[in-house]
This record gives C-alpha cells, sequence and structure tokens, in this order.
C-alpha cells in the first residue's frame, strides 16, 4: 500500500464501481507530495483505470473573497500543468460543490471518487452530499495534517499540552518521504482540453478584498519560500518569531492554506536542517504540526466552531460574569474595518491585514484581543474577529483562523488567567507588553 491505511477511510457504503477513478481535490490544490492524488492514482492504476481531477469552486460559498480565489486560481493553473505533465486532467467546475459534483461523476461514469479531508461546515456538508448521490465508494484521505485527523484523537483536545503527546507519539510512523506521483499514459488526458481559467474577478463580482498583488500563489513559489525559510531564518525562529519587524516568521500560511505546500514537505525540510538550527527547528516544528493539527482537531469535533457555545465553560463564565462591564471604546465592525480606532497600533495592524492580505501572528493575537475589549460584547468580537480576517487574510477561512480568534477572545485552548475587566479571566494583551517585545513604532511607521 502506497498510502499509510489509516491516513485513508470510507465515506460511503458502496463498493467500487467500474469507471474512471476521479480525485475530488478540495483542499490540497497541488500535485506533488498529495497523499490523496497518490491513493487515486494507485487506485486508478490497480483498476485499470483511467484518473482525473475535479475542482470545483463555488464563488458564492461563505467568505469566498476576491483575492482569495484570485490566489487560489493562479494556483490552480500551475497544478494542472504540474498535473498534465502526468498525463491526469484537470477539470474546473464552478457551483456549490453539493450541486456539480454527483452530475461530474455521472458524466464520467466513475467508480470510485477520492476526496481530501477538510474539517469545515461546508466541506463536510458537500462530502454528505456528495456521499448520498454517488454510486460508487466514496474515500476520504486526509492528505493535510502530517497525522491524520480522525486517526490522531478520537476526541477534542482540550489543550496543545494534552495533544502533543499524541502527535509526537506518531510522528515516526506519518513523517515519512513522499513517493512521486506516477505518470499516466497520454490516452489518460484523451477527451479533456486544458482548462480556460477565468479572472477572479469574473468569478467573484462581490469584489470582496482586492486581489494582492505581492505575494506569488503556486506551488513553485511556495518551493522557494520554504527554502529561503530554512537556509536562511530558521535559526532566527526560536528567538525571533513574535517581533513583526525582524521578518523572522515562515510566511507559508497562504500556501499551506491553499494546499499549494504540504505541510509534511515544509517539516521533512525542517527536520533536515535540525543539525544546523536545532532550536528553530523545534519551534517550528511545535507551530507546523502541534498548533496547527490542534485546529483541525477543534474543527472536527465542534458542531458549533465558530461560535460563542463552543468556548470551553470556564470562558464563557467568566465572560458572561463581564458582559455588562463599561466599555471605555465600542466600536461598530465599519470602524474596525476602515482602521479608525483611537490607536495606531491597532490601525496598523488592521492596515497590514487589507493592504497586504497578512498580520503577523503576534500582531493576530493583540489584533483580536483588542477587538474584544472594544466590542459590545464577546458574541460580537467572535463575529467581527473572523470576518475582517477571512475577508482579508490570504489564509482566512481555515481552522487555524477559527482557533487564533477562539483562543484571542475566548480562552480556547488556553488557561484562565487573572481577572480582569471585560477580559474575566480571559488572557489580556495591551500595547506596553508589545512594547516590551518589539518597535512599535517602526511598526506603526510602515502601515500608516
Ligand atoms: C486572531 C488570529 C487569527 C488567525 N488566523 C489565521 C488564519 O486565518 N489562517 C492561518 O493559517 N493561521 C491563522 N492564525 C494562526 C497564525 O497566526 C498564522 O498561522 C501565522 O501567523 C502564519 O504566518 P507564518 O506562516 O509566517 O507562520 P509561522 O510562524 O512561520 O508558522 C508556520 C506555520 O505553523 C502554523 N501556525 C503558526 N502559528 C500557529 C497558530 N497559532 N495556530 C495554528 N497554526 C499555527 C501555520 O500553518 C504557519 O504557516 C491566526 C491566529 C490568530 C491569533
Amino acid at each position: 500500500m502506497l498510502v499509510h491505511p489509516s491516513r485513508v477511510r470510507s465515506l460511503s457504503p458502496n463498493a467500487p464501481g467500474q469507471g474512471p477513478v476521479v480525485y475530488w481535490m478540495r483542499r490540497d490544490q497541488r500535485a506533488a507530495d498529495n497523499w490523496a492524488l497518490l491513493h487515486a492514482a494507485e487506485l486508478a492504476r490497480r483498476a485499470g483505470a483511467p484518473l482525473l481531477v475535479l475542482f470545483a469552486l463555488d464563488p458564492t460559498a461563505p467568505g469566498a473573497s476576491a483575492r482569495q480565489i484570485d490566489f487560489l486560481l493562479r494556483g490552480l493553473a500551475e497544478t494542472e500543468m504540474d498535473l498534465r505533465d502526468h498525463n491526469i486532467p484537470l477539470i474546473l467546475a464552478l457551483g456549490d460543490p453539493a450541486a456539480v459534483v454527483p452530475p461530474f461523476l455521472r458524466q464520467v461514469g466513475a467508480g470510485t471518487c477520492v476526496v481530501d479531508f477538510d474539517p469545515q461546515h461546508v466541506a463536510l456538508r458537500a462530502a454528505a452530499a456528495v456521499a448520498a448521490a454517488f454510486a460508487g465508494a466514496l474515500v476520504e484521505v486526509d492528505a493535510h495534517n502530517v497525522v491524520p485527523c480522525f486517526f490522531a484523537s478520537p476526541r477534542r483536545e482540550y489543550t496543545a499540552a494534552t495533544f502533543r503527546p499524541k502527535i509526537h507519539k506518531l510522528l515516526a510512523e506519518f513523517l515519512e518521504p513522499f513517493p512521486d506521483l506516477p505518470a499516466f499514459s497520454a490516452a489518460n488526458l484523451d477527451g479533456f482540453a486544458p482548462v480556460a481559467f477565468p479572472a477572479a474577478a469574473a468569478v467573484n463580482t462581490e469584489t470582496l478584498g482586492w486581489p494582492v498583488a505581492d505575494v506569488l500563489p503556486g506551488a513553485t513559489a511556495a518551493t522557494r519560500t520554504l527554502a529561503a525559510f530554512v537556509g536562511e531564518r530558521l535559526n532566527a525562529y526560536a528567538e525571533h518569531r513574535n517581533d513583526p519587524n525582524a521578518g523572522a516568521v515562515s510566511t507559508l500560511s497562504p500556501y499551506f492554506h491553499g494546499g499549494q505546500l504540504a505541510p509534511q514537505r515544509a517539516a521533512l525540510a525542517a527536520l533536515a536542517a535540525k543539525s544546523h538550527a536545532p532550536a528553530g527547528a523545534d519551534a517550528f516544528l511545535e507551530e507546523l504540526i502541534v498548533r496547527r493539527e490542534l485546529c483541525d482537531n477543534y474543527c472536527y469535533y465542534t458542531p458549533d466552531y465558530d461560535q460563542f457555545s463552543a468556548l470551553p465553560d470556564w470562558a464563557k463564565k467568566t465572560l458572561a460574569a463581564h458582559a455588562d462591564d463599561t466599555r471605555p471604546y465600542c466600536y461598530a465592525p465599519a470602524d474596525f474595518e476602515a482602521a479608525a480606532t483611537h490607536s495606531a497600533l491597532w490601525n496598523a495592524a488592521q492596515r497590514q491585514l487589507v493592504r497586504t492580505g497578512r498580520l503577523h501572528g503576534y500582531m493576530r493575537m493583540y489584533w483580536a484581543k483588542k477587538i474584544l475589549e472594544w466590542s459590545a460584547s464577546p458574541q460580537a468580537a467572535i463575529a467581527i474577529g473572523l470576518e475582517q480576517n477571512d475577508r482579508y487574510a490570504l489564509d482566512g477561512n481555515d481552522p487555524n483562523g477559527v482557533v487564533g480568534v477562539l483562543w484571542s477572545v475566548g480562552g480556547l485552548h488556553d488557561r484562565p488567567w487573572a481577572n480582569r475587566a471585560i477580559f474575566g479571566q480571559v488572557r489580556y494583551m495591551n500595547e506596553r507588553g508589545c512594547r516590551r517585545k518589539f518597535d512599535v513604532d517602526a511598526y506603526i511607521a510602515r502601515y500608516r
């Protein structure tokens, strides 16, 4: 077996039928280092069947902003070329996957459909709809996590401390090198012309956030970014990753979010560099594997994952006890969006997010905690934080964003701290703390 059997599970009781194997690509939009594609290729090879890759893009899906669709489409164009090099066609279908995938599978007479794992609401609903409508076998492969989410733990983990030992125990088994994607015969492309990729503006007419020009999408740009990080900055990561002016972080999250780079590839690269940057490699692997995969664990096991109701009991209680505390400042969503608060530091963070499609990880925490402090309620703060993050961040609409906002606003995966106004026992951050960590004025000057 090419792919570890614990990465793979059936989503329908149906046996595989005759006919092509279709890989329904969703979250892992790359040709290389993709366990779902490798599994589909293996099934096709064993059955002597064609292999097709389908991508269904729903421009009306919640959070489908123009800048994210632009990044996705340009990355997918490169993926299509990589697939064609292996004589594997990519088909682009526009529309709600629940509506467009089943007719496609019927039209090509597919016997098996392989889909990559995604724990978010829209993806879970779409997979359930396809499972109900498709007569062949629907098989899911976790190609996004180093340790498959549904295998790593059978329950929602309380904190990173409870999740870490489970992951570390399984790393030797799952952090393995990737095999190459096999090439198919040229006949596998028959009847499938190259995709005429539409421009993002033609797909998303609501133009929620304009495209970001200075972050190159695609697998090649992702691989270069990884090589530069591991070669030049991994050493600095351990000490300087919380300084937004230091340029010490990897900046890889848009590529992981868009599936243009496998986190497992980045983990292998960091491990290989461990001898020259031991502390940096360890710190990076903790964020990349334990912290990132904890976010998938949370969303997968928490049906109301983006709501106040999903917070730990201690946090709900303490925030409720402080619901009527006087807010020294209380802003409407439009004030936050326009970076029109009284705080030059907060406004600079919002401008970084809106202008560049990125926000440094340390500033993200400060940014979201101040939204809690300056909003009418924690429920409103969660909604505003998620809406702004998902609209403007290139890596938005991701389990990491859900957890980041709920960690900041509602103590998710955290512990109670000293009691104070508005926050109750949720961990507090302020500008004075930022000034102790980095040159706040230099940061403000960059995003004036
Ligand atoms: C309010 C808030 C919102 C966030 N929204 C998002 C989001 O929409 N998408 C997103 O990918 N991340 C989000 N994060 C998590 C984290 O801030 C980003 O992953 C990180 O800043 C991305 O930059 P980087 O790739 O340079 O990270 P690096 O520091 O280089 O880390 C490498 C990788 O590890 C993972 N990682 C790092 N920090 C975290 C973390 N705290 N939790 C989970 N995984 C982590 C990411 O995949 C990241 O790309 C959010 C955090 C907060 C507090």
